[in-house]
């Protein structure tokens, strides 16, 4: 069932919850991401730049993060990492599980956080010395007693991105144009489905290659990662689909 959680929200059951919803340029709302909630902490699926407002605005807390997985490196997904990096390792003194492809390893490190945690007090530092670095094999992982099945998406040419089914229940996209295949392929009651409202997009879904999907398909996908006019898309939207995924809304797994 989805609730929308309220602030009181106990963290007795495990739970997917939206952490944001916003594109990469909302000034509106948080970057796109979410969080599997359980009595031991939050689960994140990415980590973008909005990453501690967004925690503490939805109720999880920035000091509750359990692990983390990276879908793809692009800033809304991943700069987050540098602020969760520091304060975990400095401040909380733990090192939070940080689940990846090997595919995005370099990308990650080599060309994108190392510039800003390369060099620390104590002297050179690596990805590892930040986080509990797990490389996801056979494309898929389990954390806590929760699965999770990970699938290449199609984003930017050339560069990887990876979508996630939990626990056969949800399907999460990432960022990726239409996947008319992999919707249909996968087990699940509810899709998060990345989405560009405005047509011409030629890295996002845009709506009208989404409205190409089955019915039984559409009338499960959640639309995320949207901008801040979205309301003005709320007709089509509500006629086609579930509906527009909000911050906080939660699911039981
Ligand atoms: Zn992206």
């Amino acid at each position: 069932m989805i609730v929308i959680a309220s602030e009181g929200t106990k963290f007795m059951d495990v739970v997917f919850k939206m952490v944001g919803t916003g594109s990469s340029d909302s000034d509106t709302m948080f970057n796109t991401g979410a969080a599997i909630v359980s009595a031991s902490g939050a689960f994140l699926i990415d980590c973008g730049f909005t990453i501690k407002s967004a925690l503490n605005t939805c109720g999880i807390g920035f000091d509750n993060i359990s692990g983390i997985f990276i879908s793809h490196v692009h800033g809304d997904h991943v700069f987050g990492l540098e602020r969760v990096g520091y304060e975990y390792l400095f401040r909380l003194q733990r090192k939070v599980p940080l689940y990846l492809k090997r595919e995005i390893y370099d990308e990650l490190w080599h060309q994108t956080l190392k510039g800003s945690m390369g060099r620390i007090g104590e002297g050179d530092a690596t990805l590892e010395d930040f986080f509990d670095v797990r490389f996801i094999e056979q494309n898929q992982f389990s954390f806590e007693g929760v699965n999770y099945e990970v699938f290449e998406v199609a984003h930017t040419p050339g560069k990887p991105c990876y979508g996630i089914c939990i626990n056969k229940k949800i399907l999460y996209t990432a960022d990726t144009l239409a996947i008319p295949d992999i919707v249909k392929q996968y087990d699940y009651d509810f899709c998060f489905h990345d989405v560009s409202l405005h047509e011409g997009n030629p890295v996002h879904a845009n709506l009208s290659s989404l409205l190409d999907y089955p019915d039984n398909v559409k009338q499960k996908i959640l639309l995320m990662s949207y901008g801040d006019d979205w309301l003005s898309f709320e007709g089509v939207v509500t006629e086609h689909f579930m509906g527009f995924a909000k911050q906080g809304m939660s699911i039981e797994l």
